[in-house]
């Protein structure tokens, strides 16, 4: 250890939950890259509600300072803009990394700077992880499976995964950063934890993003036609954002390295999304067919056995449950007063 606990009392997450004779604990010195994003600032939130002290690292490459600003004036929050491809000094408990475009149009547009932040910015977290002795949480993702041929995916499955294609640059990134995070925990006994996310929606999102909860939510309250890919028939399973945080602070406070999948197990084509979002937002709402993108996925379905055995955790909110939540918010981006920004 290169420092000393906080004197008022701040705890590392690697002292085995002894809290020192006289030092009540007031919460863990928090890193959360990529914080101002979509599911990060989410987490911040929660952080900070449980008296955590939170620093957000990000370079607002598809964040907002509008999903933390309201942290603005709280002396337990600060917000660093950095590149986690370039190294990082910090004194922290624990690293959430999620520094890393997540929707294909994002992680496409730039391939090789997509896989410098997997690759380079999650050796860099993980440097830092070593030298205080700060528990690693790497927020991988369910496209390790690629174009899977098991159904559903279970967490020994080891994908078919395209090494030359246009998604590479995400899946292949995301394969090397869990061989990263396994070698420091064998290598440097850094304590790490891996979280396989699956299809995740819910408010915040970057309203055109090109992720397809997005993309026809946006469409539907815009009156216009939500644009199906393909046939429509390939499946995907489509997790709350709230489950996914308790998901992630489970595995980040539990015992077990993982990985973990980390969805909702309800599966859907994207014509029956497309109804469930016609019976949200508007009946009349049409559709309209567009040629598919490579290399996408035929069918994604998580097998959660393991995170509900290990973690206790299972998803809590549906499909139907939680896209109004969502609905609520884009309608008040798109139509409020609220001028957006970085999307
Ligand atoms: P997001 O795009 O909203 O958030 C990513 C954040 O990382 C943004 O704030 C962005 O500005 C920041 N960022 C990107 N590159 C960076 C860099 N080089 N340095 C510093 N900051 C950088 O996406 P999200 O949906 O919130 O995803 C968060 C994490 O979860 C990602 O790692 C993603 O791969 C993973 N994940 C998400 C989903 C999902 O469905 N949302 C599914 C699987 C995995
Ligand atoms: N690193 C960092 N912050 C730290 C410690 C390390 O950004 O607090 C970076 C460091 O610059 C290096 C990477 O993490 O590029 C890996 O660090 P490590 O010490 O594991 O390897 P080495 O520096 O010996 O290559
Ligand atoms: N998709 C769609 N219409 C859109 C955007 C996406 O039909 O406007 C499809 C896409 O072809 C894929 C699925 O929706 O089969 C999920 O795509 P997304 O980009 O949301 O995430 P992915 O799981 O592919 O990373």
């Amino acid at each position: 250890k290169f420092y000393e606990p906080h004197p008022v009392g701040f705890q590392s997450a690697n002292s085995g939950g002894k809290i020192p004779l006289g030092l009540k604990r007031k919460g863990l010195r928090i890193v959360v890259t990529g914080g101002a994003g979509f599911v990060g600032s989410h987490l911040v939130d929660r952080l900070i509600a449980r008296g955590d002290s939170v620093i957000v690292v990000d370079n607002f490459f598809t964040g907002r300072k509008e999903n933390v600003m309201h942290h603005f004036k709280n002396p337990r929050f600060e917000l660093i803009r950095h590149d986690v491809v370039e190294p990082l000094l910090l004194e922290v408990d624990q690293i959430y990394h999620l520094a890393c475009p997540a929707s294909p149009v994002h992680y496409k547009h730039n391939p090789v700077k997509t896989i410098k932040t997997n690759v380079v910015g999650t050796l860099n977290m993980l440097g830092l992880a070593k030298r205080v002795g700060a528990r690693f949480l790497l927020t991988s993702t369910s496209e390790v499976y690629g174009d899977p041929l098991q159904h559903p995916q279970v967490e020994t499955y080891w994908g078919n995964v395209n090494p030359i294609g246009v998604r590479s640059c995400y899946d292949e990134g995301k394969r090397t950063a869990e061989t990263l995070a396994m070698d420091y925990h064998r290598g440097a006994g850094v304590e790490v934890r891996i979280a396989r996310i699956f299809n995740t929606y819910g408010p915040r999102m970057c309203i055109d993003d090109g992720r397809v909860v997005s993309n026809f939510v946006a469409q539907a309250l815009r009156k216009e036609p939500m644009t199906v890919y393909g046939d429509g028939k390939q499946t995907r399973s489509f997790q709350f954002v709230s489950d996914l945080v308790e998901g992630l602070m489970r595995l980040m406070e539990g015992e077990h390295v993982g990985p973990f999948n980390l969805g909702n197990p309800g599966e859907f084509t994207m014509l029956e999304l497309a109804q469930v979002v016609q019976e949200t937002i508007d009946p009349n709402a049409r559709i309209e067919f567009k040629p598919n993108t490579e290399d996408d996925p035929h069918k994604r379905k998580p097998d959660i056995t393991k995170a509900k055995d290990l973690l206790g955790w299972e998803p809590k909110i549906s499909l139907h449950k939680g896209l109004p939540m969502m609905v609520s918010d884009f309608r008040q981006r798109i139509f409020g007063d609220h001028k957006e920004e970085g999307t």
